[in-house]
């Protein structure tokens, strides 16, 4: 959840550095625990507004704060902890989550995949089952990932390091160093597999299915656990599906709101008129008030994007068509306007 830090100091959105800092101080003075001991709510108080002072006096993480929502500069995910994202896929895929990719692992990971995938609004609005087709690194089948067979590596005798003497000034040092002779796997090939010639991975063209959550917006992806490539005695990489909005010819997207334009006659807009306009799901009736003025908003609500239960609104903004041709009649009544 993030902390409405203007709020909490007590200044609006436009304040200066000046207002931000005098708020600080009145209210660090009035929440002071030495004015108020033992009180718990106080001290709590206290805190807050010198979190919120740390970040709106610091220019940088205040500008982040304004147009991220974050003041480390991150947009905030909108569909929470990506784990969840990847429970689904997880389970999706049949649960291929590597029982060594957790924290403090010193195993080597495989490298993270990137894809793009383009989106109409419309698909966006309605979420998408999607199979894409890409190259991975993968295990190699034949050797299980292992490059052939092997015996322990009678250098280091399978710790994959060695100790290492060296003559300094200061004396005799001992330090540890990857095993010149095993590259630090703690193995010899002895039969290498020639399906992957001993890499343990081979290329591959994947197929995947996916569903993509409704409500998506342009610039976020979400992550396949262990969909990337693969590395010899290592855990597979991630897959990462950027989504990227197609332009679209009418609407225009703004958070969950949708905007478009409507041209509409001179004489609609003097007298007004019942309109017919298009929606992300469907046409709509709506009705243009006599002496509506060109560049007016008109807000239909809930026609926008959903998302965690809340929809956005339609916003029509009112442009007038002017002909670029009139006939001679049309001239005389325009000039007895
Ligand atoms: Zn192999
Ligand atoms: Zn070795």
């Amino acid at each position: 959840m993030v902390k409405d830090y203007y709020n909490i100091l007590e200044v609006d959105r436009s304040a200066s550095e000046r207002d931000i800092k005098k708020s600080y101080r009145n209210l660090s003075k009035k929440y002071h625990p030495d004015k108020n001991p033992d009180n718990k709510e106080s001290e709590d108080k206290f805190k807050e507004v010198a979190e919120a002072y740390s970040i709106l006096s610091d220019k940088e993480k205040r500008g982040n704060y304004d147009t991220f929502g974050d003041p480390n500069g991150q947009p905030q995910n909108p569909f929470g902890d990506m784990g969840d994202m990847n429970d689904i896929f997880s389970q999706f895929f049949g649960g291929g989550r590597n029982p060594f990719g957790g924290r403090g692992s010193r195993r080597k990971k495989g490298g993270d995949i990137r894809i793009n995938v383009h989106m109409t609004l419309e698909d966006m609005y309605n979420g998408e089952h999607k199979t894409i087709k890409y190259r991975r690194n993968k295990k190699c089948g034949t050797c299980d990932g292992t490059g052939g067979e092997s015996t322990t590596c009678g250098n280091c005798k399978g710790h994959g390091v060695v100790n290492q003497i060296q003559k300094t000034p200061m004396g005799r040092v001992q330090s540890t160093v990857t095993c010149p002779s095993c590259g630090g796997t703690g193995k010899i090939i002895t039969n290498p597999c020639g399906d992957c010639s001993s890499n343990g991975v081979i290329s591959s063209e994947e197929r995947l299915s996916f569903d993509i959550p409704k409500g998506i917006m342009d610039g976020e992806s979400l992550r396949v656990t262990g969909k990337g490539n693969s590395i010899k005695d290592g855990v597979d990489g991630d897959l990462f599906i950027n989504i990227i909005e197609k332009p679209h010819p009418t609407f225009r997207r703004s958070g969950l709101d949708i905007h478009q334009r409507v041209n509409l006659s001179y004489k609609d807009l003097v007298l007004g008129s019942p309109i017919e306009v298009d929606t992300i799901d469907g046409k709509i009736r709506m009705t243009v008030k006599s002496g509506t003025q060109v560049g007016s908003m008109l807000r239909v609500p809930q026609k926008g994007f959903i998302r965690d239960n809340q929809r956005g609104d339609m916003i029509v903004e009112v442009w007038l068509d002017i002909p670029k041709e009139v006939t001679e009649e049309e001239k005389k009544i325009i000039e007895t306007l």
